[in-house]
């Protein structure tokens, strides 16, 4: 199993979804039991062996990662999610997409001050979405040991937008 293998799982679906993009689906890597289980081991081990307390997940296919390799780090997973999705009270911060404007939030008592933190995604693109998950995670006085992605599209200088947090990406483009 290598990552040549699971860069040959990503399909590119051209146009999707809205013309000029071209969406890495991640399904195929999903749906094979063993090309999943090594994407989880290599995100796992971006943490290079650190205590990790929570695996945070950003919405929605960061959860499917986020969940499974906090599992196998004996960790517990909180979801980052999109805005009116969360039940309880929770902590906002706005960033701005392509086109407008969206909303992430992290319920309060999610992170306590000092916790290690792993921030897992299948995918960094600008890195917007990570700084929005990141800021909220500061704010919440978090420990944040490093950023882990699936997939990073290199060409578009997302982990500058990141400094001087340790992103760690399986496969680059
Ligand atoms: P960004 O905020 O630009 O870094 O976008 C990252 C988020 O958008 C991630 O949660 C990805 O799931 C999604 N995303 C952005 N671009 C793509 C793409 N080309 N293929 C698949 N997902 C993408």
């Amino acid at each position: 199993m290598s990552r040549e293998a699971l860069m040959a799982a990503v399909r590119d679906v051209v146009d999707f979804p809205k013309p000029g993009i071209v969406f890495k689906d991640i399904t195929p890597i999903l749906a094979d039991g063993a090309l999943f289980r090594e994407s989880i081991t290599l995100l796992c081990e971006t943490a290079g062996g650190a205590k990790i307390d929570k695996v945070v997940g950003i919405d929605a296919r960061g959860f499917i990662f986020a969940a499974a390799v906090a599992d196998r780090l004996g960790a517990g997973f909180v979801p980052i999610r999109k805005k009116g999705k969360l039940p309880w009270k929770t902590r906002q911060t706005a960033y701005s997409l392509e086109y407008g404007e969206a909303i992430v939030e992290l319920h309060l008592d999610a992170v306590k001050p000092g916790e290690s933190i792993l921030l897992v995604d299948d995918l960094l693109a600008t890195g917007g979405t990570a700084a929005a998950a990141v800021k909220l995670l500061d704010e919440l006085g978090a420990n944040l040991v490093g950023i882990s992605v699936l997939i990073e599209l290199e060409f578009l200088s997302g982990r500058a937008k990141l400094a001087p947090h340790v992103v760690s990406a399986i496969l680059g483009y």
